[in-house]
């Protein structure tokens, strides 16, 4: 736990599942006042239970239904924020998309859909946040979701890869032009985690099995271990660190077929 946490403001996009979900409930527990961005309707119900854990925790939550591919969507997410708590300390640009195409096939709107949630999304929410910070004078905290494929290329999900590749030099270079006044950006870079972006997967024990051997620590993650590495980004522990992609992966960008002496 970090309690230089508690009280400040975190806003998380798609925010309603997976480490989202798991990202909300750690800032809860650190008694932090939560913003949980849901995308859709369907996903109110889900968002609003975050919430009533949040409270239960001690801390305190609040919804925002919003699309981060419009703009217009996150200016109103981080205003919803500071007018309800009073302040942003941190960003969190969460939401994500994935799908499988081969790469000669893949449509443009497909691409873009991607890329526009993925990259473009990420941005507007980095730029909304930068404007607060540089605005109000605020040393705040941005933390871009990223993932392992900002390193490892992805047949197939060319479009995913491209987007977390372009998080990674986003991600530093907001680091680089922001480190005067002390705002820190750095990214996050889950492997293979037990979210719903990979259910259809993990029901296929074939497919999981194959995922498993991926991973030197042989396990899937979970989204709660990915929060945690969220927290400490967050909290003044990292106070020195901008610019990083923190890597959480069970070792998976590690060569696994080097493991046990091989190579
Ligand atoms: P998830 O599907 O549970 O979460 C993604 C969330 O983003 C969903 O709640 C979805 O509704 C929301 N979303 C999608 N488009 C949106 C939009 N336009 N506006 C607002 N919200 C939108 O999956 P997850 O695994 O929790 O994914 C979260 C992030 O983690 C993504 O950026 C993903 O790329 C990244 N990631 C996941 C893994 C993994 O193995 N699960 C690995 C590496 C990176």
């Amino acid at each position: 736990m970090y309690p230089d946490l508690k009280g400040k403001t975190v806003v998380i996009t798609g925010a309603a599942s997976g480490i989202g979900k798991a990202c909300a409930l750690r800032f809860g527990e650190e008694q932090a006042n939560v913003v949980i961005n849901y995308f859709d309707d369907k996903q109110k119900a889900d968002a609003n239970m975050i919430v009533s854990e949040i409270q239960e925790k001690g801390g305190k939550g609040l919804i925002f239904q919003g699309d981060i591919t419009k703009e217009k969507d996150v200016k109103l997410l981080i205003k919803t924020a500071v007018d309800e708590f009073g302040s942003l300390d941190v960003m969190i640009n969460n939401a994500g998309i994935e799908n499988e195409v081969p790469s000669h096939e893949l449509s443009l709107e497909d691409w873009n859909k991607v890329i526009s949630t993925n990259l473009t999304g990420q941005f507007l929410g980095c730029r909304e946040a930068l404007d607060y910070y540089v605005d109000h004078n605020i040393q705040g905290v941005i933390i871009n979701m990223s993932s392992v494929h900002e390193i490892i290329p992805w047949p197939h999900f060319v479009h995913y890869a491209a987007s977390k590749g372009g998080i990674k030099l986003m991600t530093e270079t907001l680091a680089l032009e922001y480190a005067p006044k002390k705002i820190r950006v750095n990214s996050i870079a889950p492997g293979a985690i037990n979210t719903p972006i990979n259910a259809e997967k993990f029901a296929d024990p074939e497919k999981k099995e194959g995922v498993e051997k991926l991973i030197p620590m042989g396990y899937i993650g979970e989204p709660e271990e990915i929060a945690a590495t969220a927290a400490w980004l967050a909290s003044s522990q990292a106070s020195y660190v901008t610019g990083l992609t923190l890597i959480a992966d069970g070792g998976m960008t590690l060569y696994p077929s080097f493991q046990a002496g091989k190579g």
